[in-house]
């Protein structure tokens, strides 16, 4: 209310740029404070294959100050983990990416060159995926100038300050950095996936070094967990090297390896505990300051058994060492953090899902011995999000659900997140650009996205999180290790298969989730469409399918499409030279879903390494060429981009004397000022770690 009425004050402009444009209609004062605007900019800016987005961050005024102040913390040890994650992707991340700021920063040659304008995008590629690989792909990233120009721009970069060792001739750190950057044949991908091959010796991360595929397995098998029904989560936190023939782990904590950014991540942490909503928070925050000191894998334990259970308060946070999927191996986790608060209103509708459990388990089409007996608290909630960081920045998911640890989960239950202020972003920023319309075969399947496609997106998402990757159990003595480089993979296609299973449920209606199944048809032909044709856009021509979620998307759709073709489930038409996927009949096509749920939760279940590979690698991987080019040809033609990423909001503490007085926060639209300012401000690791 407050600002709205300063209209009339000094702050005139900072209304004009945050409030005024943000409605078209009488809306009250309060929804000009949330600034649910329609002329707001969400779609910055565009390079490469990336479009650049702002998210917005409704209600944030509206929390206490003692709220925001603790989403300020928490928002400062988020961004001091984005040099883990650098470090982490690839062993000379930091070193690459400082020398490129440099020489943005000094270059004083041809400013306006196709080569510069090159170069410039390239930097903007790397900041994007934390590194000189693709975020999605984890090939290297092309750098679209040779090495002669590489010297060019460090010979004349007058005042920069190059990381050129004491016995280094310039000649030779050229030499090295472009070997890095411009020579194609080194360091070709980050997360190696082919099985025929040695899965360490070709992933270029920096979670491995001097050790092999077998040193690997052999060193972890190796370690007895004292515990096989609540075992540890082995490696999570370490770098595994060999040194004098020993292999060793070396801790991610405060005193090991990247301890200069995790004692600022605790500096933070600690004082967001001073300000935390309730005593529960504090105790878990301790418990993660103390993990993030010892290193011990049983304290994560505790933190995220304490984390998973604390469900009442408003404000939420992921902090640490989380997912796996940037190792082959599925062992070493890539730091990552979101700072969200709870969107009260939306997250009456995943407060039903999550009651409803047991039913949706009870209910599944999996074997009885696959399934839970009873369901441990799964809460669910829809988010929004004020500060990405780490993996989750600037490219994030658009839900989570966590901790991963499967006894945890079925033991103290856990925490499952819809990100709505970030979907609500997407959706803002597509809207109208043609892509819908090129790959949509008649004019109801537009109709029907357009009128059900947004709910019905999110409230897949509300299944995949809150009900698929928590429901089903392991037989006794199996590991979710045993599938694997084909885990993620199976784990994504589990978690969307119990989603678009129950989406065609007359249980829906029933809840209230959905007023007509309209919403699961809508959400069945986006689905299809996506795994057969549209997804392709991000695949380089000649390649095959490497990322999990991607290669979950065609298994299932590829999956169904073949196993329904004798009933015509699924039909391949083509009008005007143009592919397209329809689907004939939904209730088959659901009853489909069922089936292949069943058969990858009895995989899962029973640690089927074998037939868990076969059914990927059928449907999963392999790319139809002429089809590829044919749906590249069309995305290009709408000169879109595939993938997505957002500029962080900017908070700043407003103090009176020592006292903090607000929390202010701004939705600057710079990306590269951004990622210039993290650079600068958030950044005390070594170039090499
Ligand atoms: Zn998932």
């Amino acid at each position: 209310m407050n600002k709205c009425f300063l209209i009339i004050s000094s702050s005139f402009l900072f209304f004009l740029m945050s409030c005024s444009n943000s409605n078209q209609n009488n809306n009250t004062m309060n929804e000009k404070n949330s600034i649910e605007s329609k002329d707001f900019k969400f779609l910055t800016e565009q390079f490469s294959d990336i479009k650049i987005m702002r998210y917005q961050v409704p209600d944030f005024e509206k929390l206490s100050l003692n709220q925001k102040e603790y989403i300020y913390y928490l928002s400062e040890a988020a961004l001091w983990g984005r040099d883990i994650t650098f470090d982490q992707n690839f062993k000379y991340n930091l070193f690459v990416r400082r020398i490129l700021e440099e020489i943005y920063a000094k270059y004083n040659g041809d400013r306006n060159s196709e080569n510069f304008k090159n170069f410039v995008v390239y930097l903007k590629r790397v900041w994007f995926s934390n590194g000189i690989h693709h975020h999605y792909s984890t090939e290297k990233i092309p750098a679209g100038f040779d090495k002669e120009y590489l010297a060019e721009l460090i010979n004349n970069s007058a005042d920069a300050k190059f990381p050129i060792q004491k016995d280094e001739t310039k000649e030779n750190f050229i030499a090295k950095i472009s070997d890095i950057i411009c020579n194609p044949e080194t360091y070709k991908k980050r997360v190696f996936q082919d099985p025929s091959k040695d899965l360490i010796l070709n992933s270029s991360n920096n979670f491995y070094e001097g050790v092999n595929q077998n040193d690997v397995e052999k060193y972890y098998s190796s370690i007895k967990q004292s515990d096989t029904l609540r075992p540890l989560s082995l490696g999570i936190n370490s770098k595994l090297m060999k040194e004098n023939g020993k292999v060793v782990e070396h801790f991610w904590k405060k005193d090991g390896m990247y301890g200069k950014a995790i004692e600022k991540i605790i500096y933070y942490l600690d004082l967001a505990k001073n300000v935390a909503e309730n005593d529960k928070q504090k105790e878990y925050i301790a418990k993660l300051i103390s993990y993030y000191t010892n290193g011990d894998l049983k304290t994560w334990d505790e933190y995220n058994i304490l984390w998973a259970e604390e469900t009442e308060s408003l404000v939420d946070f992921v902090n640490g060492f989380i997912e796996v999927y940037g190792d082959p191996l599925g062992r070493k986790a890539t730091w990552e953090s979101v700072v969200n608060f709870k969107n009260l209103e939306a997250t009456k509708r995943t407060k039903i899902i999550s009651d409803n459990a047991q039913w949706f388990e009870d209910n599944s089409p999996v074997d009885e011995q696959f399934k839970k007996k009873s369901v441990k608290g799964i809460s669910a909630k829809v988010i929004t999000v004020v500060t990405l960081g780490g993996d989750c920045y600037p490219s994030t998911p658009i839900g989570i659900n966590l901790p991963n640890a499967d006894w945890i989960r079925k033991e103290h239950g856990s925490k499952s997140v819809t990100m709505e202020n970030i979907t609500y972003t997407y959706d803002q920023a597509s809207m109208g650009n043609g892509s819908l319309e090129e790959f949509a075969y008649s004019a109801e399947e537009i109709e029907l996205a357009k009128k059900y496609g947004p709910l019905a997106g999110n409230i897949h998402t509300d299944l995949h999180e809150c009900l698929g990757h928590a429901s089903g159990q392991l037989l006794e003595g199996v590991s979710t290790e045993a599938l694997k480089n084909y885990h993620s993979t199976l784990e994504e296609a589990r978690a969307d298969l119990f989603a678009l299973y129950y989406m065609m449920d007359n249980k829906m209606i029933e809840l209230g989730l959905f007023t007509t199944l309209d919403f699961a048809k809508s959400e069945y032909n986006s689905y299809i469409k996506n795994g057969l044709l549209v997804q392709l856009t991000r695949v380089n021509i000649g390649k095959n399918i490497e990322e999990s979620h991607m290669r979950n998307r065609q298994l299932i759709s590829k999956w169904c499409y073949e196993k329904g073709a004798k009933d015509n489930v699924i039909e391949k038409k083509v009008k005007n030279d143009k592919t397209y996927f329809v689907i004939n009949d939904y209730n088959k096509l659901r009853n489909l879903f069922g089936e292949l749920l069943k058969e990858i939760q009895r995989i899962k279940s029973t640690g089927d390494y074998e037939s868990g590979k076969n059914i990927v690698e059928t449907f999963g991987v392999l790319v139809d060429l002429d089809l590829h080019k044919e749906v590249k040809a069309r995305y290009e033609k709408l000169n879109l981009a595939p993938y997505g990423g957002f500029i962080n909001p900017k908070l700043t503490l407003v103090k009176e004397g020592n006292v903090v007085k607000d929390v202010k926060i701004e939705y600057p639209d710079d990306y590269s000022k951004q990622m210039l300012e993290y650079s600068e401000k958030y950044s005390v690791l070594p170039d090499i770690n």
